[in-house]
């Protein structure tokens, strides 16, 4: 890699476009007091990305723009560009030419572009380390601060060691590690956080999954269990149905048989006790006692006649007509006798004595003068008697009938009383069956009432146990029952199994109970929401898992860059060590070299590690980038540098003891052996030859020609010794318009211009 050019525009006091191209090894700057030859060196600092405001001698970054004067007006902006040959593709770019830009604004605010893009601070620090260009500026040695090697702290003396042995990529790289490391370790911080905060609720849906398939595999033993439950069920309603219907059957038919039966036998006996031969009976008996009672007025009519045929006859016999004398003579003394007795009567009774008396007479007198022929009377008599005893003789046949027929018709009552006991005997007998046939078929009904109810409780149970269990249940009837031997059973098979009352109904109520219970367990299980839940599990376990796969990621990634960062550190502390080793060996030959013997040495020292913000004293361009922050107090030790010196001939040791000049060739000796061990692209020297006198002039323009075969030198100077080593020169003097202005000059002229 060579550096090409240096182009400033409107940088301090190049106040116009000002470009020095570097064709030689040596280039040396010259000019007047004041004309901006260390702003050249400063724009070096500035396009390399310099952050401290103070190493350019600026308060702010406006201070950097062309502040203007009479002739000139004032730049809005001032820029300044690298350009370098990377055919030796040094800086990790595929291009062989590179062009590092650095632009600052009024306001203060930086660009940097790189080959033309827009890119970060960051961007060409670390490009630049890769070329060993660091950022302690130990390749740009400004006016008046070469002993700035010494003067340091031992810390700062090992920062721009370490940067001038090139180690600055390996501690970009590790602080870069390092950074990635704290971040890893926040991030895992945060998802361990994460997880954590995850845990409960994690562990709270884990709990209710657990619950889920708890009531899952109760769900699942319920079907089990309710399948085989009901399709016994439904065999068994189904089969003794049957059984009743044909219990039922025969018992029932009877029953309507018996039925008219009793019927008929009822209608029989009822008609059995009808009265109507009872009836005939007292008629028949009426009719023989009227025919018996005719009889006997014929009898007592017939009496009557015989008697007056033979008081006829005797009449005949003794007067002839007329009365008996004796008979009109108990005439008169009856009628004496009653007149008599009626004179003692009352009145009223006495005409109805005299009344009877004159109807005797009367009838007496009748008899004495109107009687028939006597003869004649007694035919009339016999005639008459003959007639009633034709009439007697009748009834009497009338009534021998009448008693035959009495006989006969009760005969007859008597043996159809016996017939009608026979039939009530039978209704009796038929009752009582019926109330048997009553008691079996109630019997039945019965058994159905509690078949049937068995029914309604299986319709029930299905309904229940298929809302907990799911409407799969709904198949039973295809559900196979298998017996002890895994065969399948058939509905005969099962129901021999399940007879009422018996013990397999009794297994049955048990198999009813066990799903009784298993159903209030999933109840009590509570499985709403089911779905819910498992989504929002199944979510939270991935989430969780991702976090886990994270935090091993991180853990890995942790890991390898702790790694990285051992071996950097390992890498660092050997050839930083080793590194040491060589500048000191060339410290001390340059030391000898200038001082003409003596010797001098860098060691590596262990001290406590002081306060990093003591040595951040600049402003700061910019604030975001690379402001490390580092806690103040940190009892930690780390490696410093020491510088050892001994002149010749003089017993004093320590720096502090060194005059001005011997100072200055001290720092001299120690910059060229860091550029010695580890040759930067370029290296700046702002009048560090200046209090050089003409012997030490000499040997330091020899040194220079050294090290101009490994590094590219950049030379501002008044010393004449040091110009005359330079392959160009560059004179820059103060232009009438208070701009710096750059002109090639050759020897002569620049030992002139240099005035
Ligand atoms: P010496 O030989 O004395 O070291 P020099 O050539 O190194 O001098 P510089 O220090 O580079 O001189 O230049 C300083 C000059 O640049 C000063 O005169 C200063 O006024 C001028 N200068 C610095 N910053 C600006 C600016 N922002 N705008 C204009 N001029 C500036
Ligand atoms: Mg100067």
């Amino acid at each position: 890699m060579r550096l090409k050019s240096i182009e400033l525009n409107g940088f301090k006091s190049f106040a116009k476009k000002t470009t020095l191209d570097f064709g030689s090894a040596i280039t040396a700057i010259v000019g007047p007091n004041g004309s901006g030859k260390s702003n050249t060196a400063e724009a070096f600092r500035f396009a390399l990305g310099e952050q401290s405001m103070k190493s350019m001698r600026g308060r702010r970054g406006e201070d950097l723009l062309w502040n203007g004067s009479q002739l000139i007006p004032r730049a809005g902006r001032a820029s300044v560009r690298l350009s370098f040959d990377n055919t030796d593709r040094m800086l990790p770019l595929d291009f062989d030419e590179v062009a590092i830009e650095r632009v600052v604004n009024r306001d203060g605010g930086n660009e940097y572009i790189l080959n033309g893009s827009s890119v970060r601070l960051r961007d060409v620090t670390g490009l630049l380390a890769a070329a060993n260009i660091g950022t302690s500026g130990h390749h740009i040695i400004s006016q008046g601060q070469a002993d700035r090697v010494l003067s340091a702290n031992s810390r700062e003396r090992r920062e721009m060691v370490e940067d001038a042995l090139g180690l600055t990529g390996f501690l970009y790289k590790r602080e870069e590690a390092e950074r990635k490391l704290a971040k890893a370790a926040e991030n895992i911080r945060e998802v361990a956080a994460l997880r954590r905060e995850l845990a409960p609720h994690l562990r709270f849906l884990q709990g209710q999954m657990k619950k889920i398939e708890d009531a899952q595999k109760l769900r699942g033993d319920l079907m089990t269990r309710a399948l085989e439950y009901f399709k016994r069920e439904s065999v068994y309603l189904r089969l003794a149905r049957t059984l009743l219907e044909e219990e039922r059957s025969s018992p029932a038919s009877e029953s309507i048989t018996l039925a008219q039966r009793i019927e008929g036998l009822r209608a029989q006996v009822a008609a059995k006790r009808n009265d109507a031969g009872a009836g005939e009976l007292v008629r028949l008996e009426a009719e023989s006692r009227g025919a018996q009672g005719r009889r006997e007025e014929l009898l007592r009519q017939v009496g009557r006649i015989e008697g007056e045929i033979a008081a006829h006859e005797r009449l005949a016999r003794t007067v002839g007509p007329g009365l008996p004398a004796e008979e009109t003579l108990r005439f008169a003394e009856e009628v004496e006798k009653n007149l008599e007795q009626a004179l003692a009567l009352p009145e009223r009774e006495l005409k109805e004595r005299i009344k009877s008396l004159l109807s005797a007479a009367r009838d007496f007198l009748k008899r004495l003068g109107r009687q028939d022929s006597p003869q004649q009377s007694a035919d009339d008599l016999l005639e008459k008697k003959s007639r009633l005893e034709s009439e007697l003789k009748r009834l009497e046949e009338e009534e021998v009938r009448v008693a035959g027929a009495i006989r006969d018709l009760r005969h007859e009552i008597e043996s159809e009383k016996d017939a009608s006991r026979e039939a009530e005997r039978e209704l009796f007998a038929a009752m009582a069956r019926r109330s048997e046939l009553e008691a079996v078929l109630s019997g039945l009904t019965a058994r159905e009432g509690a078949l049937a109810r068995e029914a309604d409780r299986f319709k029930t149970d299905i309904a229940e146990a298929a809302a907990l269990a799911g409407h799969g249940l709904l198949e039973y009837e295809s559900y196979e029952v298998r017996g002890a031997d895994g065969e399948r059973l058939s509905d005969a098979d099962i129901f021999d199994d399940l007879p009422a009352g018996g013990q397999g109904r009794a297994t049955q109520e048990e198999r009813r109970h066990k799903i009784e219970r298993l159903k209030i367990r999933l109840e009590e299980a509570g499985a709403s929401g089911g779905e819910e839940v498992v989504k929002e599990h199944r979510e939270a376990t991935e989430r969780d898992q991702f976090l886990e796969r994270e935090l091993l990621d991180l853990e890995q990634s942790a890991e390898s860059l702790g790694k990285i960062i051992n071996e950097l550190s390992e890498t660092l502390a050997k050839r930083f060590a080793d590194g040491v080793a060589q500048v000191s060996t060339q410290f001390d030959t340059y030391f000898q070299t200038m001082f003409g013997g003596g010797t001098a040495s860098l060691s590596i020292v262990e001290e406590k590690k002081s306060l990093r913000g003591a040595h951040i004293e600049d402003d700061d361009l910019e604030q975001a980038d690379d402001s490390d922050e580092l806690s103040d107090e940190e009892e930690e030790t780390e490696e410093g540098i020491e510088v050892s010196v001994s002149l010749p001939h003089k017993r004093l040791k320590g720096l502090h003891m060194l005059s001005g000049g011997e100072r200055t060739l001290t720092s001299i000796a120690l910059i060229f052996a860091l550029s010695q061990v580890n040759p930067p692209p370029f290296l700046i020297l702002d009048e560090t030859d200046a209090a050089l006198d003409e012997a030490n002039s000499k040997r330091y323009g020899d040194m220079i020609e050294e090290l101009s075969k490994k590094s590219q030198l950049i030379l501002i100077t008044h010393n004449r010794e040091t110009m005359s080593r330079a392959g160009v020169l560059y004179g820059i003097t103060m232009g009438s318009g208070g701009a710096s202005k750059l002109l090639s000059v050759k020897f002569e002229e620049a030992v002139a211009v240099a005035k």
